[in-house]
């Protein structure tokens, strides 16, 4: 017998391609970037970057050089972006792995230039435009000039310019729309010819809200692992409402038991119970990213039913009420994330109960957790 941890995220490989190929049909003719930091944002890296190239994707974009330099050890021949910024000190490895790094400042051009130079290459770099994020890039009064800059490094080529949206996740705001022209205005005025770069700005929420958006390439996120970047509702495209959840998280019921009205119920007895109460207990707590903000708040799936966290949530045990759902058993799955019978409970709504995005709690939960990759 193999032995594991009860607590198991569940990724579904069907449910990202399908994703994938909802966020391409939105974007045209767009290059797609898949974005896979943050361990494919908890789905696990290497094995969505491979999902997604199958499917298609001319890129992955991550966060840090380590994170490309996995990548690649892993084998993919894709693009693959660093988009948080670099230190000159990351140069060679840039070189090595044929990572594309995006510029937010000149900070490191003599060491890129340099460090191609030495290899007898040509490095494409991108260059990363702040028209309203606030908080990289080059602003648009130094934009023409940073532009010239890169042209002078004999070793760099000037592949592509980028910005990001702040607000993708309320299309309502206008700011996109925004966003999206004076990206297109600073790129016209620096007197380039955009025709010959790479031009991408799209978000989840930019290629769901705005299609002029995806221009030469698009960069979706969240999307990818099947929300939206706001909570997909009747009023969401079409296309947005067809994403799927990849990400399940489940545990199992490691004890059931009864207790008298009046019982205080675990850490500082935030909860005392107004009955007698059954409870299911749950090897599971904020060690495993069940965070103990879920306290008196959380829902957890059993025998297809909803069950509230009743107390603290602790580090690897919490109580749910379960006097109204028949027939719980020790070794019962108890679904924290995903669909259990008919009811289901999704990332947006343990995010609202924690008072965050789905994002962070995609993150949290495969991060902390095991990953089997099903069907
Ligand atoms: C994370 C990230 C994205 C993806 O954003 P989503 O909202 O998850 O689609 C796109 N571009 C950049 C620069 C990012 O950092």
């Amino acid at each position: 017998m193999v032995i594991e941890s009860l607590n198991r995220v569940l990724v579904s490989r069907s449910a990202l391609a399908h994703n994938f190929a909802l966020c391409r049909r939105a974007s045209g003719n767009a290059a797609v970037m898949a974005m896979v930091k943050a361990d494919a944002y908890g789905h696990g890296m290497l094995e969505c970057a491979r999902i997604f190239s199958r499917c298609g994707a001319a890129a992955f974009g991550v966060a840090e050089v380590v994170e490309g330099v996995g990548l690649r050890q892993a084998g993919m021949t894709e693009d693959i972006f660093i988009l948080a910024g670099l230190l000159p000190e990351f140069a060679e490895t840039i070189l090595q792995y044929r990572l594309t790094p995006v510029l937010v400042d000149t900070h490191s051009l003599d060491a890129l230039d340099r460090a191609a130079r030495t290899c007898g290459r040509i490095l494409d770099v991108h260059l990363k435009v702040d028209v309203g994020m606030g908080r990289q890039g080059i602003l648009p009064v130094d934009f023409a000039t940073v532009v010239q800059e890169i042209r002078q490094r004999r070793n760099l080529n000037l592949a592509g310019i980028m910005a990001h949206f702040p607000k993708a996740d309320d299309p309502d705001s206008g700011s996109t729309a925004r966003i999206l022209a004076e990206f297109l205005a600073v790129n016209r005025s620096c007197g380039h010819d955009p025709g010959g770069l790479c031009l991408h700005i799209a978000n989840s929420g930019g290629i769901f809200s705005l299609s002029a958006a995806a221009l030469d390439m698009v960069r979706p996120g969240i999307s990818l692992y099947g929300y939206g970047a706001a909570p997909v509702t009747q009023a969401s495209s079409r296309r947005e409402q067809e994403l799927r959840p990849a990400m399940s998280f489940i545990s199992r019921v490691i004890g059931v038991r009864a207790v008298p009205a009046g019982t205080g119920l675990g850490y500082g007895h935030s909860f005392v119970t107004r009955r007698r109460t059954r409870l299911a207990v749950l090897p599971v707590g904020y060690e495993d990213g069940y965070l103990r903000t879920l306290s008196n708040r959380g829902r957890v799936l059993i025998r297809g039913r909803r069950a509230p966290v009743l107390g603290r949530v602790s580090m690897n045990l919490t109580l749910v009420d379960v006097t109204d759902i028949p027939g719980v058993e020790t070794g019962d799955e108890a679904v924290l994330l995903g669909r259990q019978g008919q009811e289901c409970i999704t990332a947006d709504e343990i995010a609202a109960w924690m008072g965050t995005i789905s994002y962070e709690v995609l993150c949290l939960f495969g991060h902390c957790n095991r990953i089997e990759y099903v069907d």
